[in-house]
């Protein structure tokens, strides 16, 4: 009875679009009682939308400086460059583009030295940041090293994050947010949410470490999209990922959500305790 359990368990949930790729998902899964999501594209839509840019350089029109960043951002797959793609000027181009992932992009436009991201990857000096109050920006723009802008961005939380977050919470389960996003990115987000625990500005190793701290006395499932996730999926007890986003296939995840739902976690819990119910 076994095998057929598990078959049948397994096919219920393909048929559902939540496809299994690992062997142990049954069994883990109902072990489960940390529940880590990552932020951008997986809690949220990954449509973001300037909502505010701070200028540092008067040379440069608020206009001017969005048709830089939209000629870099053409070049990166990350959500927050389709923000730009309305303020795509064709007569720029950048060239010796170069896509850092979690980080930003670098790039060359005629003889001006281009880079874009992270405010703290850019401004290393946080005092500084906090200085022109721009600390808590989703991306900071430079100009041959100079900071001319700071962009600030929202998106919004998924349909169903609400009610998964609450199902997950009556079961008694402790949930994180741990995010590459800046604070105010993640608060903004977060206080829609019955979220317990958020984590902001972490790097794709900073993520993996959280992960394998809290796994020394929980046992966790990593929710993410699958961008820049491959570090934190492969440490977590089990991965889950969006079907939505670019890498998924690569990303090395134990579950894909195919049908984009995060409700799914729910399903998958009541179906794996189903399964193992039949096989111990
Ligand atoms: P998350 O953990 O929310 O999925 P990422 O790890 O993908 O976020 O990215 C972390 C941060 O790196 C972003 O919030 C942004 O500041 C910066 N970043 C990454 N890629 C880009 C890009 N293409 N353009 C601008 N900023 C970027
Ligand atoms: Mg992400």
């Amino acid at each position: 009875a076994t095998p057929t359990a598990l078959t049948c368990g397994t096919t219920r949930l393909n048929r559902d679009g939540i496809m299994i790729k690992s062997g142990h998902v049954m069994e883990t899964i109902p072990e489960v009682d940390t529940y880590a999501f990552d932020k951008t594209g997986t809690l949220t839509q990954g449509e973001f939308q300037v909502t505010q840019l701070k200028r540092f350089d008067e040379n440069y029109s608020k206009q001017q400086l969005l048709a830089l960043v939209a000629a870099l951002e053409a070049h990166s797959q990350h959500p927050l460059a389709k923000a730009f793609t309305q303020y795509r000027d064709f007569a720029i181009n950048a060239t010796e583009i170069k896509v850092h992932p979690g980080l930003g992009v670098t790039g060359q436009v005629g003889n001006d030295k281009i880079s874009l991201g992270k405010v703290s990857w850019l401004i290393t000096d946080s005092n500084e940041a906090k200085q022109l109050n721009c600390d808590d920006a989703q991306i900071a723009v430079m100009i041959n090293d100079k900071l001319v802008a700071a962009i600030y961005l929202t998106d919004s939380a998924r349909e169903d994050a609400q009610s998964v977050l609450s199902a997950l919470k009556a079961k008694a389960m402790t949930t994180y947010m741990l995010s590459g996003d800046s604070s105010a990115g993640c608060q903004q987000i977060a206080s829609q949410l019955p979220i317990d625990h958020v984590h902001s500005s972490l790097s794709a190793h900073e993520k993996m470490e959280k992960v394998k701290s809290l796994q020394s006395s929980h046992t966790v499932a990593m929710v993410g999209d699958g961008v820049n996730d491959t570090p934190v999926f492969s440490a977590a007890h089990v991965s889950i990922a969006m079907g939505s986003g670019t890498d998924v296939a690569k990303s090395g995840a134990d579950v894909i959500l195919l049908n984009n739902r995060l409700t799914s976690l729910s399903v998958l819990r009541h179906v794996a305790q189903k399964t193992r119910r039949i096989i111990w």
